[in-house]
């Protein structure tokens, strides 16, 4: 079975050799030694000097929008992970839709406006796919209007604007180190902000609100990373630039496949952005294609190859969402999650095995690719 991505590990001695020490310490959790310096090392690796960790990517949006006390309506995309939606409704914010770009899936910047009203607080745009927003657009409406920009950058883990790390934009940036990301702590997610003032409340949120020995001042969560995962991040950290490497080569060889076949279009990078290459998705237009992504992704299973709809469906498609939203006024974003199929990606994807998926892709195109 090829599937559809495979968790990076570091070598077994290496992990172990560095949990050694956890045996004598005693100490697993509650900010030690391991969680210290993964958090330093980590905001060294990505550029940010104001960095703190959570239990996963999750919680670090949930207590984001809880540290900058938001409450209202607050701007985002229907074409993401269950994550981002969740974590606004959980703070009892409401979540206001707005469509994407057709070309890269992040937030299409000349819709914000026309869904700003005097109680919207804040903006929450998606690197989707590790595509990145136009921030300086971005930054312009919020400055304009006086709201927040907190960013899900679980995908834009190691990336770059015109040399920028993604983290600086915005007031605060969330990353996600889940098994499935380009680089992962098992389970883990980060915040990277700009303001002490929220560090501090990030740091108390994440531990019951806890301010001193005596002192609760938050209603705050249990969402601190352990020493075990920590440890994973600081040992994974050491081979993100040799798996980036592998897996731009992996891209290539898809796109070199894949590029001129009607009906199949992929997401376009932009020249100012470096890239940490971490999904790998297609859309397919039935009409000019000759078969759906549906039909693809069946040819695909029978052929042992795994795929994901993802993102399908749109959050505000969900069951528990769709009551209230309308995702015909979110046209694109409703389209692409139904032509959208993420491929096989990570860094040791053998070559051979990217030709036979393109292969038995080509071979349903109404087309003769051959
Ligand atoms: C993975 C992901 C999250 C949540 O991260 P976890 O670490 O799994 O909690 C949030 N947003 C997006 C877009 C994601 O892909």
């Amino acid at each position: 079975m090829i599937k559809v991505t495979k968790t990076v590990m570091p070598p077994f001695e290496e992990y172990c050799n560095e949990i050694k020490d956890l045996w004598e310490s005693h100490w697993l959790t509650n900010m030690g030694q391991k969680h210290q310096r993964f958090q330093q090392l980590l905001g060294d690796f990505i550029g940010a000097d104001k960095v703190e960790l959570f239990v996963n990517g999750h919680m670090a949006i949930e207590m984001v929008l809880q540290a900058f006390g938001l409450k209202g309506e607050i701007i985002t995309t229907p074409y993401t992970f269950a994550s981002t939606t969740h974590a606004i409704v959980r703070n009892g914010c409401v979540p206001v839709f707005c469509d994407i770009n057709e070309h890269d899936c992040t937030i299409d910047v000349e819709k914000i406006e026309n869904l700003i009203t005097p109680n919207t607080v804040a903006i929450l745009p998606v690197h989707v796919y590790g595509n990145i927003c136009d921030v300086n657009a971005i930054k312009n409406i919020a400055d304009k209007y006086n709201l927040k920009v907190i960013y899900d950058a679980a995908h834009a883990f190691g990336e770059y604007i015109d040399g920028i790390p993604v983290g600086n934009y915005g007031d605060a940036s969330c990353f996600s180190f889940h098994a499935t990301k380009v680089f992962n702590s098992i389970e883990g997610g980060a915040v990277v902000y700009h303001d002490e003032v929220i560090g501090e409340r990030l740091y108390e949120l994440k531990n019951f609100g806890i301010h001193g020995v005596e002192e609760v001042c938050g209603i705050g969560a249990n969402a601190k990373m352990n020493e075990f995962s920590s440890a994973m991040g600081i040992c994974n950290l050491r081979y993100f630039e040799e798996n980036l490497k592998k897996r731009k080569e992996v891209y290539k060889i898809y796109v070199n496949h894949l590029m001129g076949i009607k009906g199949i279009n992929i997401c376009e990078l932009k020249k100012s952005v470096t890239y940490n290459y971490s999904y790998f998705p297609i859309f397919v237009n039935e009409n000019e294609f000759g078969a759906s992504r549906d039909e693809i992704q069946l040819k695909l299973f029978e052929n042992d190859i795994g795929s994901r709809k993802y993102f399908y469906p749109i959050t505000s498609e969900f069951d528990c969402y769709k009551e209230n939203y309308d995702s015909s006024l979110t046209p694109i974003a409703l389209r692409k999650s139904k032509e959208v199929l993420s491929l096989p990606f990570y860094a040791d994807l053998d070559f051979s095995d990217i030709n036979k998926i393109c292969k038995i892709i080509k071979k349903m195109s109404r087309r003769n690719y051959f």
